[in-house]
């Protein structure tokens, strides 16, 4: 019967790209923890008001991209595009957005958007972001800053660039929106239809058009950077000043406008330089104002996402290393019990430990030892029942060696095997005798 076949844009991550994916979340998870992160976990759906609310009625997800639905209560639930309306909303829930008190939480997971699939971008895909909230001072978006690109090297893309740029605040953004409105104004006959809505509605976003005939309008656009008022200005200043002490490496693009309408001051984004249309590993910004406007107290805050997918995409790692070490392979329906304690004990003591069913020739137990490029394989026979006494091959140097068939349930005669066979492994021959001595 044909598959049914998953859902368009929605992809299955299967090993060994499953291998790669989970080495690269324990990377990030590592950096994340270096700047004292900690883990927040939020659920995928939401009240759909949430994103309504903060991510601008006008911006694309909201308008075009979310997954929305009625619950059977008739409530309207969204499957979350993006972590920080989530992670803020939890954070104000649980208590950890408080005035005096500076939260610093990270998440991963799945994200959804309808967008039209293409390389680097699907309907499903996964995010890994931080959000440091209750702090304002400048300090703050550097150390984000730095954060980020700490976390774009380890997953291995260094090569990325990291663009930055300040999007003003309340003060002084109105008087730069009327003035790109006002420049648009006067090229609306070349701009396509998206971007003449876009001319009242979000004016901001006729700089992000891909659209050639908007982007050669909007070349001669007034740029933000000449807009900013003094503590905006100032703020942007000294962000940069630290950055370029700690050596972080940045351009500064005054076109830069997020996608979504909760950024204030600094924006940044990173672009990989080997991954064509779909080029942005990563991005975040500033978000003063978010979490009172979600109804927690005034508090600023700032964070930023990473693009899982991409990120593996541009960093092009090979998968690690993952696979059995020991296969433990009983030739008898007498010796599967004893194998099944041995494979056991030799998880309990840190092995990846295959167990083979019972009832195998030593000839097809070997090609299946092979098979699963084991270093050994423990061979349970008749012989070796009598003994006591499990034979352990090591596949790679084509020897026997023999062992305990019954460890210790503390442990640690399994760990000494283990030890004794690691040991072995890395050339050690006397350290072989002692595997046969367990
Ligand atoms: P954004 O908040 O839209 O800038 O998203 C942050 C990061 O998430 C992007 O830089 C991408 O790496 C990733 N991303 C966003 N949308 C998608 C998508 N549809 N498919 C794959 N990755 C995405």
């Amino acid at each position: 019967m044909k598959t049914l076949g998953g859902v368009k844009g929605f992809h299955d991550i299967v090993p060994p790209e499953s291998e790669r994916f989970t080495a690269l979340e324990h990377r990030l998870r590592d950096v994340l923890r270096s700047y004292n992160y900690d883990e927040i976990r939020v659920p995928v759906a939401e009240r759909t008001e949430l994103f309504a609310r903060s991510l601008g009625e006008t911006t694309d997800i909201v308008e075009k991209e979310m997954y929305t639905f009625d619950d059977r209560d008739g409530t309207s639930l969204t499957l979350r595009p993006e972590g920080t309306a989530s992670v803020v909303r939890a954070a104000i829930d649980a208590g950890l957005a408080q005035r005096e008190r500076v939260a610093k939480l990270y998440y991963m997971g799945p994200m959804f958007r309808r967008e039209r699939p293409q390389k680097g971008r699907s309907r499903q895909f996964h995010q890994v972001g931080a959000e440091l909230i209750g702090r304002d001072d400048p300090t703050a978006d550097a150390e984000t800053v730095t954060l980020f690109a700490d976390c774009l090297a380890a997953a291995g893309v260094p090569s990325s660039r990291i663009v930055l740029n300040s999007l003003g605040d309340a003060e002084c953004r109105p008087a730069y929106r009327a003035a790109l409105a006002a420049y648009g104004e006067t090229h609306r006959a070349e701009l396509c239809e998206n971007c003449r809505q876009r001319l009242t509605r979000n004016p901001l976003r006729l700089l992000d058009c891909k659209e050639e005939g908007c982007r050669r309008a909007m070349a001669g656009a007034p740029l933000v950077t000449d807009h900013l008022c003094p503590a905006c200005r100032t703020h942007f200043d000294e962000v940069q000043a630290l950055l370029r002490a700690t050596g972080v490496a940045f351009e500064i693009n005054p076109r830069l406008v997020r996608g979504l309408d909760y950024y204030v001051r600094t924006a940044f984004e990173a672009v990989a330089s080997n991954l064509g249309a779909q080029n942005a590993v990563g991005g975040g910004g500033r978000y003063d104002g978010l979490v009172e406007a979600l109804g927690g107290p005034p508090l600023a805050g700032i964070g930023f996402a990473v693009g899982v997918e991409r990120l593996l995409l541009a960093a092009d790692t090979a998968a690690p290393e993952a696979r059995a070490e020991i296969c433990v392979i009983p030739l008898s329906d007498a010796a599967a019990a004893p194998a099944f304690q041995l494979a056991h004990r030799l998880r309990a003591a840190g092995a990846r430990c295959e167990l083979e069913a019972a009832g195998r020739s030593v000839k097809s137990a070997m090609r299946r030892a092979d098979k699963l490029g084991v270093h050994f394989a423990l061979l349970i026979g008749d012989d070796e029942l009598r003994e006591r006494r499990a034979t352990v091959r090591d596949m790679r140097q084509q020897r026997d060696h023999r062992c305990a068939l019954a460890l210790d349930t503390d442990g640690g005669a399994a760990r000494a095997l283990l030890a004794s066979l690691a040991a072995a492994a890395s050339g050690a021959s006397d350290a072989t005798k002692g595997a046969t001595g367990v």
